[in-house]
């Protein structure tokens, strides 16, 4: 890789460390990036540092946000005592963008993984076991239909009954092993609608 100069190899280095990008699209985007206005070359890192140093998890669901509670958690209109389990942020998109969900989130930023030794200490748990306090009719469980997604719900199901939270689990119609993320909006909102008490 040395034909090329230092800082475009550097660059291409950098990029090639992001998930999914291979040495061939880095060099791509690197040349892409020398292509850009330099404003736009600018904005970009801008963006990237700012967002780093101020994103941080929402104090009261856990998904980023850049204040100390994300805009859903803010929305009074939103019903705080129903609550869904989601495994990332993206999961939580992709529920929003079903625009049918009416009520507010818990990301667990992961799923329990014997394998992987992930344990319930290492994702978002106690967290949400703090909101259990307050007033909840019902935590709906939608990590993914795979293993660790239902480890963790059975997890969740014996951790928040005893405390007389209804606890319900998103249906079958999320092909297993599937992403949420993947899954089009029609399917997600059947899914939450077929929701059945664990
Ligand atoms: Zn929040």
């Amino acid at each position: 890789m040395d034909f090329y100069s230092t800082q475009i190899t550097n660059l291409v280095e950098q990029l090639s460390r992001l998930p999914g990008i291979g040495e061939k699209s880095a060099q791509r985007l690197a040349f892409h990036i020398l292509n850009m206005p330099e404003e736009q070359v600018a904005g970009l890192s801008e963006a990237m540092v700012s967002a780093k140093k101020n994103v941080r998890y929402c104090k009261e669901c856990c998904t980023y946000t850049d204040e100390e509670l994300c805009p859903i958690c803010r929305n009074m209109r939103r019903n705080h005592r129903l609550i869904m389990v989601v495994e990332n942020p993206r999961d939580l998109a992709a529920y929003e963008k079903t625009g049918k969900y009416e009520g507010v989130y818990h990301v667990l930023h992961g799923a329990i993984s014997p394998m992987a030794g992930i344990g319930p200490q290492d994702i978002r748990l106690s967290e949400l076991m703090v909101r259990l306090q307050k007033d909840v009719d019902e935590v709906i469980v939608a990590t993914n239909k795979n293993l660790e997604g239902d480890t963790t719900a059975t997890y969740i199901s014996k951790l928040v009954k005893p405390l007389g939270v209804k606890v319900s689990r998103i249906a079958s119609g999320v092909p297993a092993g599937g992403d949420l993320e993947y899954i089009d909006e029609v399917t997600l909102y059947r899914a939450l609608e077929g929701r059945v008490d664990m």
